[in-house]
């Protein structure tokens, strides 16, 4: 009938079907005061459903519950799955932000182009965040609090029950949020970084620049071994060669010279292109540093920091920010990067950048780049 087929902004105007049971002020309030990350999530969340017969449809606020999603859903068999990462930010005047959400959204775009999943428009992404955002306001942690945000978490999976190899007729699209304190308690730690001679993270034509749950479940052997290893994350090389350095496994990868150069890896279509890389090679272009996106190798990296040519190492990336690397270490030897006698080992540039980026985010400094987004 002629009410099936809706129009965008029909398909994307979001019902709000608010809980009766939602948690209680003390239960919130004990959340919000050590919130962790990603292990509490906000009374509501947004669904929307696609079929290829009626595209998009029913999107919605609705109670945060379990999927009732069918035992042969694709998604669980074929891993037909995307999500993207992205924090809400209170300011001091009360009002939300969202940091460069509609990167996020064509992030997400590409990540379903790569994954045959149906595209949700960039207006459609931000109206979700939105109307979430809008629904569960008191979960936004106060202002002045220092790093705290709301964690925001797109996904869709592909909820087709059909153990057919082919992309799903059948499609969730969802949002949920989760209250994210400061990373580090005590300020920022050093990290140490595995190299993984073993693993390969992605490869050419592979999946390495969207951002799909398989990349993830791919890499959890890798961080086993960096943790038996007595490291915290995993840095990769590129499938080819195995010799250039890529990313680490939910981070991309900065090198501090002591010539005051900065560089990453360039993006090599299997890296994931992070927002706050791009954000912070335009901050450290704009604080009057010389950026360069180029080919980076392991080799070039143990032979820096040995020299002293390379000076600080750090990791870029929406939950923690920039994170200062303190060690390189891999199967036969290692490398201690900085002087971990000096502001527990956080470098100056490593520092400055993370407080210019978290000043912005929070509305403690100007937006010279209209980064901000009000939700
Ligand atoms: N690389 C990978 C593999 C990631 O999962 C992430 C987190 N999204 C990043 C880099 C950093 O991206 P962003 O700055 O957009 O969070």
């Amino acid at each position: 009938g002629e009410n099936q087929v809706a129009t965008l902004t029909d398909a994307w105007d979001f019902a709000v079907e608010l809980r009766a049971d939602p948690a209680t002020a003390e239960a919130r309030g004990a959340v919000l005061a050590k919130p962790g990350f990603g292990q509490a999530f906000t009374d509501h969340m947004v669904v929307a459903n696609w079929t290829s017969e009626l595209g998009w449809h029913g999107a919605k606020v609705t109670g945060y519950a379990p999927l009732k999603v069918s035992p042969a859903a694709a998604v669980l068999h074929y891993a037909q799955e995307i999500f993207e990462g992205l924090k809400a930010y209170r300011h001091e005047d009360g009002s939300v932000w969202a940091f460069r959400p509609e990167v996020n959204a064509g992030r997400f775009k590409r990540s379903a182009e790569r994954l045959a999943l149906p595209v949700v428009p960039e207006e459609a992404f931000l109206g979700a965040l939105r109307a979430l955002v809008t629904v569960d306001e008191v979960w936004v942690p106060a202002a002045g609090t220092g790093e705290t945000s709301l964690y925001l978490r797109p996904y869709m999976i592909a909820t087709e029950a059909a153990l057919s190899v082919r992309p799903a007729r059948e499609v969730l699209f969802g949002v949920i949020a989760s209250p994210a304190g400061a990373y580090f308690d005590t300020g920022p730690k050093p990290v140490s970084i595995w190299l993984s001679s073993t693993s390969i993270r992605a490869t050419p034509g592979g999946t390495g620049a969207a951002k799909c749950g398989g990349n993830y479940a791919a890499s959890l052997a890798a961080l086993a071994e960096a943790v038996a290893n007595g490291c915290d994350q995993v840095a990769y090389l590129d499938a080819v060669e195995r010799r250039w350095i890529e990313e680490s496994g939910s981070m991309n990868l900065f090198f501090v010279y002591s010539d005051g150069r900065i560089a990453t890896p360039e993006l090599s279509g299997s890296i994931l292109e992070g927002v706050t890389r791009d954000s912070v090679l335009q901050m450290a272009a704009d604080l009057g540093h010389e950026v360069e996106e180029k080919r980076i190798s392991a080799d070039d990296w143990r032979d820096g920091v040995r020299s002293g040519e390379i000076t600080e190492v750090f990791a870029s990336g929406t939950a923690a920010v920039i994170t200062p690397i303190g060690r390189l270490a891999w199967d036969g030897g290692e490398v201690v990067i900085g002087d971990h006698s000096v502001d527990h080992g956080v470098g100056p540039v490593t520092a400055t950048l993370r407080k210019s980026l978290l000043d912005l985010q929070h509305g403690r400094s100007p937006d010279p780049h209209n980064w901000l987004t009000r939700l």
